[in-house]
């Protein structure tokens, strides 16, 4: 399998995503002779080998089942393996379309991390583009390396072992075919890193001279937005630009409108209901904790029905306030209003985006 393409057979070796529920996908390598073991059942890799991608696969014994999906970007971020913070889909599908990132353009990302950007900015450049992407922390370098190997996206990407802040950007003996112009030239930037105003005049020799080179900064305090809005401002970009992205869930429905005089009566209504059952209470001889009232001990008068207009189709004893009949949403024998509620936000904030741009003719003049 790539991430470049699709397929539709699963074949050994091929990586899997086997999904037990949306917060629940389980990224695995079919194996001849494993099993996947989970509360819906155990799952053996040898009878997956011939299934199609997207298919229902049933438990051992028939009890339980998985969905065995293809590896996309945005399925691999909700399951991969966590080393650090990761950027999520909300948030690199913004950044993507922000900056315009598209088949063939070229990527300068730091740092890698768990390699969740990695692989967007990987399969939307294609094998057109470039992603040079930078991690210093040993450990996770090789194992984003490892990952980025298996899953074929060393096509397009380098990733080096690299402090960026002390070291820079520059790669020595680039691949003819990841260089242009003789270098990186890069005409994309994204840095996820904790001191990133630290990494800006590094970028300087690494940048396209010829377009337009869009940056983002991925920063969770405000402070550390100041200070890369410095940076980026004394190294000559400009258009700088702060987006913070928050989802939320937006209901649309419809809201019955209620008269005034709807209310009071419900409200006189509520009030002779009450005090017909203390008198019952009191004046009834047989009373007993618990006892069932009959319904007629505590009707109301006929004047507590609501508008016979508005009613007279549903019958007597109908309530408008949501206790008796039910009333479809949207009934055209009431009134209505279109509202919009704001549901629980989505947890999709994790840090500020900082956006700017070089353009050709300031970047010529700020070179050294
Ligand atoms: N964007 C990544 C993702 O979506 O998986 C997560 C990046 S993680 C929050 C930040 C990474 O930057 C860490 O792995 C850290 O080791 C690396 N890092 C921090 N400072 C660095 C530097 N100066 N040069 C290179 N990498 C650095």
């Amino acid at each position: 399998m790539s991430f470049f393409e699709y397929k539709d057979i699963i074949e050994e070796g091929d990586l899997v995503l086997a999904f037990l529920g949306r917060n629940n996908i389980k990224p695995i390598t079919v194996t001849k002779g494993s099993q996947l073991n989970t509360r819906y059942g155990n799952f053996e890799h040898d009878r997956m080998i011939g299934m199609k991608y997207g298919e229902q696969m049933p438990g051992a014994r028939g009890v339980g089942f998985i969905h065995l999906l293809y590896p996309t970007p945005e399925l691999w971020t909700v399951s991969l393996p966590h080393r650090t913070q990761i950027v999520y889909t909300t948030d690199s599908s913004y950044i993507i379309q922000r900056l315009n990132v598209t088949s063939g353009s070229r990527i300068i990302e730091a740092g890698t991390g768990s390699g969740s950007f990695s692989h967007s900015f990987a399969r939307t450049v294609g094998l057109e583009g470039r992603l040079f992407t930078y991690e210093f922390h040993e450990p996770r370098y090789i194992e984003a390396r490892k990952e980025l190997e298996d899953h074929g996206l060393l096509a397009n990407t380098i990733i080096t072992h690299r402090d960026v802040c002390n070291d820079g950007f520059e790669i020595q003996n680039i691949p003819e075919d990841f260089q242009k112009n003789g270098g990186i030239c890069g005409d994309v930037v994204f840095l996820d890193l904790p001191s990133p105003w630290t990494a800006i005049p590094n970028l300087k020799n690494v940048i396209s001279h010829e377009s337009r080179v869009g940056i983002c900064c991925f920063s969770p305090c405000i402070e550390q937005v100041e200070k890369t809005v410095k940076a980026l401002e004394a190294e000559g970009w400009t258009n700088i630009e702060m987006v913070e992205v928050a989802g939320r869930r937006w209901e649309a429905r419809k809201d019955m409108v209620k008269d005034v005089k709807d209310v009071v009566k419900r409200l006189k209504d509520i009030q002779t209901r009450k005090h017909q059952g203390i008198e019952h209470r009191k004046n009834s001889k047989n009373h007993n904790v618990g006892d069932k009232r009959d319904i007629k001990d505590v009707e109301t008068a006929d004047d507590s029905t609501p508008e016979p207009t508005k009613f007279q189709n549903l019958g007597k004893g109908f309530n408008p306030f949501g206790k008796g009949l039910r009333v479809r949403e949207g009934d055209e024998q009431f009134q209505w209003r279109n509202v919009t509620k704001i549901e629980t936000e989505i947890k999709s904030h994790t840090s500020y985006l900082t956006f700017a741009y070089m353009n050709p003719n300031v970047r010529l003049n700020n070179s050294v």
